[in-house]
């Protein structure tokens, strides 16, 4: 799919991602609407997301995201072409309703619980970033430093900078041809993905020290509480890699990582090494994601959580031995 001439008929395009977006949803939001501004002046083109962490200031025109979708959507009209990415069109947040009136639709993400909301579909499962699609669906000889840095951001982001099981011979290549723009890449993964404020790096260590190792040592859980976040006067945006910090322990096969967002309420974010299939476990409570990183929004106590997902993780590592 070459989404140029997907759009070449519309005279207004939305783009939208994901709720909370993270660095791939980011980089493939702002690649897409820096390419197409710059192939089609002529059109009216409009990105709309939850605001970036501010790690994301790097990436060119981060400022003309319209963050306020939360108003009266109806103002904004109807678009010719509206473009979902990182996510089916149920967790575009305000976006949705922009996504269901507009004239066409279009997809583009790389989560197996996908199953193609747009008119036009591009969901590639093995893509390691979304924004790794954006690089097959744009023109080449139109990128630039400033779209390569954003699709850069986002395979990063996705994999862990090249770490995690979904970097293949193709993320890589796609890496080097984006390094050959020219910028500081190594500037680039310190500033988005490894540094970290006072405070995140404090509610990383009670996340450590806090935590507990359940099911005979094969799934380490932890929890931060409203309070804390309180205390802190932090969000969800301040627990990025904490997740994936817990799932390095040695001998464990999964991870839950929660933090409360009301009185009874759990965002929760899954990790595994392989053997269980994360996906599976958050879509039975309405999540998704990917079978070594998943996530679900769920009600009840700490302990109700935990007993909700283990029942599952417990079935998946059985049938794996
Ligand atoms: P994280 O744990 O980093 O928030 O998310 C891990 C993966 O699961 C990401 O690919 C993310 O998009 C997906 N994910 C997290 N929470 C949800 C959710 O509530 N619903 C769906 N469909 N996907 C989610
Ligand atoms: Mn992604």
């Amino acid at each position: 799919m070459k989404i140029a001439a997907e759009v070449k008929d519309a005279k207004t395009i939305g783009i939208g991602g994901h709720i909370r977006p993270d660095g791939d949803c980011v980089g493939a939001c702002m690649a897409l609407y820096l390419y197409l501004k710059k192939i089609y002046p002529e059109k009216q083109v409009e990105l709309f997301l939850e605001p970036p962490s501010e790690v994301f200031r790097c990436i060119k025109d981060i400022d003309q995201i319209c963050t306020d979708v939360t108003g009266d959507t109806n103002s904004k009209g109807d678009f010719d072409v509206f473009i979902a990415l990182d996510t089916s069109k149920e967790r575009l947040g305000a976006a949705e309703a922009l996504f269901d009136r507009a004239g066409k639709t279009i997809n583009i993400d790389h989560h197996v619980s996908n199953t193609g909301s747009g008119m036009v579909n591009y969901i590639d499962t093995k893509a390691s970033s979304t924004s790794e699609l954006i690089f097959d669906v744009i023109e080449e000889e139109e990128m630039d430093v400033e779209i390569a840095k954003a699709i850069y951001i986002g395979i990063v982001h996705d994999t862990g900078v090249f770490r995690y099981s979904n970097t293949s011979p193709k993320t890589m290549a796609i890496g080097a041809k984006l390094l050959s723009f020219g910028f500081d890449h190594s500037e680039l993964i310190e500033k988005t993905f490894y540094e970290k404020t006072y405070v995140q790096n404090l509610l990383l260590g009670r996340a450590l020290l806090e935590s507990i190792l359940i099911m005979d040592g094969k799934c380490i859980v932890s929890a931060i509480g409203k309070r804390t976040l309180d205390f802190y006067q932090a969000s969800s945006k301040d627990l990025e890699g904490v997740v994936s910090q817990l799932n390095q322990t040695e001998g464990t096969e999964c991870t839950i990582f929660m933090y409360q967002t009301g009185v009874q309420e759990y965002k929760v974010s899954l990790r595994s090494k392989g053997k269980v299939d994360v996906a599976q476990v958050a879509q039975y409570f309405d999540g998704g994601g990917h079978v070594r990183a998943a996530g679900c929004t769920m009600n009840g106590t700490f302990y109700d959580v935990v007993n909700n997902l283990t029942l599952h993780i417990e079935k998946q590592l059985k049938l794996a031995e």
